[in-house]
């Protein structure tokens, strides 16, 4: 039976990456639907309640700039908020919220409820619909149909998802869901390469049985970060503080003694887990030498007693559990309320993606989130934002919204994802990015916001509160420019003593913000040269922009340099073992990664410059 009128796009999966491709989509003006197991889990988090951190904190900024729900739903959830950091350059500072969980979710449930063109129905999608290598909707578990132009796939760790603690195992989608078996094993059917990766949460404690006057107290900053451009800290609920705590020796000899149980040491998950976020049976095991590892006593809520111990993440059985959480100091009586665990599921090669992420192979079709070989609500929802845009636009026979490396963190993730595929569940890292210098936390929206308005994802408060900023930025940087202060100036008495080298000529307001003793704030707090901007982002901006102008401009030659060749494109059946003087090592890269073009060649890892030059040639000859 075929439910309601046929949709543009559908979306399947309600968590990170779904509710960022369905509120993408609506917000486009495509009719959207969102089919999801559960609406009370719309917005779950998974695992630990907390967004950004370095890497991650810039993809939940670009999604903002973009008008995506992520930082907004961390503004009116967060219970602590970092700047992390915070005393190296702007390019490589990140912000990081604990969230209220509750809160958390229920502000992503009102911001999809609130979202025109939006539908959403509860059942698990068990088939898709596909014709002629073209996707036209999905068959839900009741048999009923749902008719669409394209569907993006976002079902996360629950794809043949089988959760494991100690030696016992059962099939779950995560801790209190279920599996998705019957869409798995119709994706398995499809020409997809598949593979199983694994991931693991640790034991819930309660806040009770906790003794946090041994712990270190780590209070959020002061002033709280914002993280929405469109947020402000009214928006933000009561703070509270995080604690820290370690492992010890004692802690470690129980862990070594329960391997012997460990369904990761004893061959029983096969999936490769995340490097970055390891459990404590791995990182005793590869870190040997260490005695001691740090634990994040994070709330779960205000209103909750549930603590995460972050960093003791773990798979081992129940009663070894027990033991190592009550050999840390302050957790000695700890009741654990929910049992940690590993989770493995199926996710497919992201190679077999455009960098629209629609697959390959079926037409109209897209994946994104965890399926796509990432860990990460932040990586998640930057995924989902994309493939909604670009499922719509597809709807709409619109040109694609595909992002480059130089232009967003989004860019890196999807190139970095389509190009060279992943091993291990992926995490994004500003190392990945290759002009970080462009790429901050402070500019996300500088970079998206206008292309974002322009394809319909931006709405006009967002629209014109960036316009408002810009201009701002602009006159100010304008009157810096103008401004000039000379020996006889009225500021100079003031101003001397704060500088290296006094004035002894005339200066623009500008070189003296550029001055490394100098910032805005203090060069605005000098009589007769000042007030300046009172919206501290806008400030922090002009003093940005000015600081870091000759970096910006150097790396804004090297992009250039690069995009020459970017687009230079490699015909797929390219045979490389014609080409001289190409190792046999870089042969095997090319050939099974088929980069289709000179960029994405260049960026598969052991593909140096001088075989890029080779290709180059190569190709040059060829006419
Ligand atoms: P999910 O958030 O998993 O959402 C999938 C959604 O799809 C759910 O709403 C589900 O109900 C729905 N769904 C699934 N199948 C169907 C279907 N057939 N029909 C309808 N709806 C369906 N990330 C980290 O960064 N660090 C960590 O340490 C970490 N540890 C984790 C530990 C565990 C145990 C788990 C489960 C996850 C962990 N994560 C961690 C990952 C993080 O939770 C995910 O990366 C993130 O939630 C992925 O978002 P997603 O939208 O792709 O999928």
């Amino acid at each position: 039976m075929f439910y309601q009128q046929e949709f543009d796009v559908i979306v399947v999966g309600g968590g990170h990456a779904g509710t960022e491709a369905a509120l993408a989509s609506a917000r486009m003006g495509a009719s959207t639907l969102l089919l999801t197991h559960n609406i009370e889990t719309i917005g779950q988090m998974s695992c630990n309640p907390a967004i950004g951190g370095i890497g991650k904190g810039h993809l939940v900024k670009e999604i903002d700039a973009l008008g995506g729900a992520m930082a907004l739903a961390t503004d009116r959830g967060g219970i602590q908020f970092r700047t992390l950091n915070s005393s190296k350059g702007p390019a490589v500072r990140a912000t990081r919220a604990q969230a209220d969980r509750t809160l958390y979710r229920q502000a992503i449930r009102t911001i999809v409820e609130q979202q025109e063109n939006l539908t959403l129905f509860q059942q698990s999608c068990d088939d898709l619909i596909v014709e002629n290598d073209q996707v036209c909707g999905v068959v839900t578990q009741m048999g009923l149909k749902f008719k669409a132009k394209s569907v993006v796939l976002t079902v996360g760790t629950f794809l043949g998802g089988t959760i494991h603690i100690g030696l016992e195992n059962y099939r779950g989608g995560r801790a209190g869901d279920p599996p998705s078996i019957a869409l798995a094993e119709r994706l398995r059917a499809l020409p997809f390469r598949v593979d199983r990766l694994k991931t693991g949460t640790p034991a819930r404690l309660d806040a009770r049985s906790l003794d946090f006057s041994v712990m270190q107290e780590q209070p959020g900053d002061d002033p709280v970060p914002v993280v929405s451009f469109m947020g402000n800290r009214d928006m933000h609920p009561r703070q509270i503080p995080c604690y820290i705590t370690h492992t010890n020796e004692r802690t470690h000899e129980i862990i070594r003694g329960g391997m012997d149980r460990s369904p990761m040491y004893t061959g029983i998950i096969e999936g490769v887990g995340p490097r970055y976020c390891p459990s404590i049976e791995d990182k005793i095991t590869r870190f040997a030498d260490k005695n001691s590892h740090q634990i994040f006593v994070e709330p779960e809520g205000l209103n909750s007693m549930e603590v995460y111990p972050n960093g003791i993440s773990t798979s081992l059985p129940f009663d070894v559990q027990m033991a190592l959480v009550r050999s840390i100091r302050g957790f000695e009586n700890a009741h654990i309320v929910r049992p940690g665990y590993a989770i493995e599921y199926d996710f497919f090669d992201p190679r077999d993606l455009k960098q629209t992420l629609e697959t390959k192979f079926i037409n109209g079709l897209f994946f994104a989130g965890q399926i796509n070989g990432t860990t990460g609500y932040e990586e998640a929802g930057a995924q989902g934002l994309v493939a909604g845009a670009n499922a719509a636009l597809q709807v709409q026979q619109k040109d694609p919204m595909i992002l480059r490396r130089d232009q967003a963190y989004m860019g890196v993730l999807i190139d970095d994802l389509a190009t060279m595929g992943t091993k291990e569940p992926y995490r994004m890292f500003t190392s990945r990015a290759e002009y970080r210098l462009l790429l901050r936390e402070d500019n996300a929206d500088m970079r998206l916001t206008a292309l974002g308005r322009d394809i319909g994802l931006v709405d006009d408060a967002r629209w014109a509160a960036f316009n408002q900023k810009v201009e701002a930025v602009e006159r100010e940087q304008q009157r810096l420019r103008g401004q000039w202060v000379h020996p006889g100036h009225s500021a100079v008495d003031e101003l001397n003593p704060m500088l290296k080298n006094p004035i002894s000529r005339e200066h623009t307001l500008e070189e003296l913000v550029r001055r490394p003793e100098m910032t805005y704030k203090k060069l605005m707090n000098v009589s007769h040269l000042g007030p300046g901007l009172d919206d501290p982002i806008a400030a922090e901006q002009v003093e940005i922009q000015i600081k870091y102008a000759g970096y910006i401009s150097r790396q804004l030659e090297e992009i250039a340099k690069a995009q020459r060749h970017e687009n230079t494109l490699l015909p797929v059946d390219f045979d490389y073992s014609k080409i001289s003087g190409l190792s046999n090592e870089v042969v095997a890269k090319l050939t099974e990664a088929r980069p289709e073009t000179i960029g994405k060649a260049s960026r598969i890892s052991g593909i140096t410059p001088a075989a890029i030059s080779l290709l180059l040639v190569f190709l040059k000859k060829q006419g």
